[in-house]
């Protein structure tokens, strides 16, 4: 127990939120949960946590209420659709939403909270799953100083790395940012590594090398090796890192940023999310560039070799 008594709500138990709740709740923060499909959110009672039965019971009472859903249109329901929980926020409760979605709709979410007296952070996070079941997750703050400095302790049991990025939307700019690099990293390694399949080199061992110099990521230490496994298992969902180049693509077009390298990963996931694998791991795009480059299926399981 490193926490105070403070008490959190937190909706939206999925890959990323079991992790993160359950840190709240053996912290020592009074959590209480919700999940649409309510089978996700159940075992968290084991860590300690309250299950509600709807968000709205979920939020009663709660100094802080936290966000984990997949997309924009998810967010903007739950806070101000017909079973939404807007209207029930107390004055001066803070909502942060972890969830990766689109920075100028997160400002108009915003805007209507603080006119209800509610502030509302962006703090959408990278690490992965690992880094929500380890509580090691960055988290890149958008909104205002005193609101992160209420939602801060909550935050520490969930991140390392907490960074004020700035005004309302700029935590979800940075994650557009995040995105960017990272799913240029796997693209470019995934056809690095079919390179090496095509040359007869043993993949597992050229990664091995490349981790040792500049093209040390964790995208090379962490995805890749799942992608060299063969282990499609979610983790991070094709369907999720397509909506987030689609959020990157807006704004680089909005901003009128010359980015023909997000345009072409873009088209590429989306070529992936419409081969079947939206919800396969997103290092199913390189075996989508090994069957492209038309290695056979035998050769690209690099284990049996
Ligand atoms: P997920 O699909 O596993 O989980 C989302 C959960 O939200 C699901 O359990 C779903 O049932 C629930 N949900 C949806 N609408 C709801 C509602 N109205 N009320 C209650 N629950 C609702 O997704 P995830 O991988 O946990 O990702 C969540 C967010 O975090 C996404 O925006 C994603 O882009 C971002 N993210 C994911 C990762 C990752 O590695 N998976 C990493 C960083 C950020």
């Amino acid at each position: 127990m490193t926490g105070s008594a403070g008490s959190v709500a937190f909706i939206g138990i999925g890959v990323m939120g079991a992790g993160m709740a359950a840190n709240l709740a053996q912290k020592g923060f009074a959590t209480t949960v919700f999940n649409r499909s309510a089978a996700k959110a159940a075992p968290l009672a084991a860590a300690g946590a309250r299950v509600a039965a709807s968000a709205r019971e979920a939020v009663g009472g709660a100094e802080v209420v936290f966000l984990c859903l997949p997309a924009t249109s998810n967010v903007e329901a739950l806070l101000f659709g017909p079973e939404g929980i807007a209207d029930i926020l107390a004055a001066g409760t803070v909502v942060v939403d972890t969830s990766t979605i689109d920075p100028v709709a997160t400002r108009a979410f915003a805007e209507s909270l603080a006119a209800r007296g509610v502030a509302m952070l962006d703090a959408p996070v990278s690490g992965g799953q690992k880094g929500a079941v380890d509580g090691t997750l960055t988290c890149m703050v958008g909104g205002p100083a005193e609101a992160l400095e209420t939602a801060r302790p909550f935050l520490a049991a969930m991140a390392t790395t907490i960074v004020h990025i700035g005004a309302s939307g700029a935590g979800q700019v940075a994650k557009a940012c995040n995105q960017i690099c990272v799913s240029a990293n796997l693209v470019g390694a995934s056809e690095a590594m079919a390179l090496a399949m095509k040359m007869g080199v043993d993949p597992s061992r050229v990664r091995e090398a490349l981790l040792g110099g500049a093209a040390r990521s964790v995208v090379l230490e962490r995805h890749v090796q799942k992608l060299l496994d063969r282990d499609f298992r979610p983790g991070f969902r094709t369907a999720l890192i397509t909506k987030d180049l689609t959020i990157a693509a807006k704004a680089l077009n909005d901003a009128q940023v010359f980015a023909p390298v997000s345009a072409a990963i873009l088209q590429i996931l989306k070529g992936l999310a419409a081969s079947g694998r939206q919800d396969d791991d997103w290092c199913s795009v390189g075996d989508l560039i090994q069957q492209l480059s038309a290695i056979e299926p035998a050769d690209r399981d690099t284990a049996s070799r």
